[in-house]
């Protein structure tokens, strides 16, 4: 089975397709997932929410995914700008992370459920 099918299952993106994962050297050893936009698949300002043209695209970014095996995964993704009518050339919006955050959002929950549950095994000693 490939990762893309996992990451499919858990976190489908109607916009965007996962490519093949690859294992590469990033502080150890690292899952990397290429992301890019699905055909015809037009870019969302990050400002507004809404489509504009392209302006152009930025070079590919790491954002860090929920580990898998202990294996740290990031997908790469190189983000679209876009010359939007309401707010001028901006970055496009896209699903899995707010914001200028390095961690997708599902990474940044996941670390939150798991803080909590530390702090309950303290208060519980
Ligand atoms: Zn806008």
């Amino acid at each position: 089975m490939q990762v893309k099918t996992i990451l499919n299952r858990i976190q489908r993106h109607q916009s965007f397709v996962y490519g093949p994962a690859r294992l590469i050297q990033h502080q150890g050893l690292a899952l990397e997932v290429k992301v890019r936009p699905r055909a015809n698949a037009r870019a969302k300002c990050s400002g507004c929410g809404s489509v504009a043209p392209g302006y152009d695209t930025l070079p590919a970014r790491r954002f860090e995914f929920v580990p898998l095996w202990g294996i740290p995964v990031f997908l790469l993704y190189a983000m679209r700008r876009m010359s939007c009518p309401n707010c001028g050339v901006r970055v496009e919006a896209v699903p899995w992370s707010s914001g200028k955050h390095q961690l997708t959002d599902t990474y940044a929950w996941y670390l939150a459920r798991w803080a909590r549950r530390l702090s309950a095994v303290a208060v519980g000693r």
